[in-house]
């Protein structure tokens, strides 16, 4: 049985003061949740020490958004899984697609980060999606296979026990523009497809959130499709109250 994970992706945003406050609301409505979903909230990091306070006691689990894939040496700016792991973080994100755009993240790294993340207790997020111009051009399936089986090939049968997988068309990041359940619904369903042909065992347990302008107006029947089991939320995370409802509406 697969536990339904939310993760809330802060992106850059926030300040010690608005963290503070968003939090304490958080751990206010979900902090005891134990029958709902797994919930997770992913700050800059600069603020995962305060988040670690914050968050004590509290049923809510520390994300990051991204992580070096060397152990240490000479990285300026980077961070590693290791420094991740001593502040409480139990999950980061991999491979997301502004990442992908930004920072040249390609899978071959997104692999490697996976695996380290991996060898420092952390379950990683893998981010896998295509743009608006390969849906159109009938190439999703060829594009999500390629970024996923880039991890599944990398990482031994072990250790992918804790990974998490979010599909994140790109086309529905931040535009407002969200995947029908049936069209998230298709590409979850192909996603387990192609984990299913690493290990019938991983592909039974692995978590698949879908992520792309989920609100507390969409969230249900996107989680009441067979296949997803979550949400990896941008936007509507920072904003409290949408995010305790889009939490609500999974159920474990
Ligand atoms: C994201 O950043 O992972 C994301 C899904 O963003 P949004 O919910 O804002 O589309």
């Amino acid at each position: 049985m697969r536990r339904s994970l939310v993760a809330g992706n802060w992106k850059m945003h926030g300040s010690g003061a608005k963290i503070t406050g968003l939090l304490q609301a958080l751990v206010q409505a979900l902090g005891d949740e134990q029958e709902g979903a797994e919930v997770v909230v992913c700050p800059p990091a600069p603020y995962l020490p305060l988040c670690q306070l914050l968050l004590q006691g509290s049923a809510i689990a520390l994300g990051a958004q991204n992580v070096h894939a060397q152990a240490s040496g000479a990285f300026t700016g980077d961070v590693s899984a290791a420094m991740l792991a001593e502040f409480g973080v139990r999950y980061v994100i991999a491979g997301h697609s502004e990442r992908r755009r930004y920072a040249g993240d390609t899978d071959a790294e997104v692999a490697q980060k996976c695996e380290a993340a991996i060898l420092a207790g952390i379950a990683p997020i893998v981010c896998v999606g295509e743009s608006l111009e390969e849906r159109e051009s009938g190439q999703a399936e060829t594009v999500v296979a390629r970024q996923l089986s880039a991890v599944l090939e990398h990482c031994d049968s072990e250790s992918l026990g804790q990974l998490v997988v979010a599909y994140e068309p790109v086309w529905a990041i931040g535009t407002g523009r969200t995947a029908t359940p049936e069209q998230a619904q298709a590409m979850h369903a192909f996603i387990r497809h192609v984990v299913q042909e690493r290990s019938a065992w991983l592909a039974e347990s692995v978590r698949i959130l879908y992520g792309g302008s989920v609100t507390a107006e969409n969230a249900a029947q996107l989680f009441a499709q067979q296949d997803i089991d979550g949400g990896l939320v941008g936007g509507a995370s920072l904003k409290p109250e949408e995010f305790i409802s889009i939490c609500k509406s999974v159920g474990r």
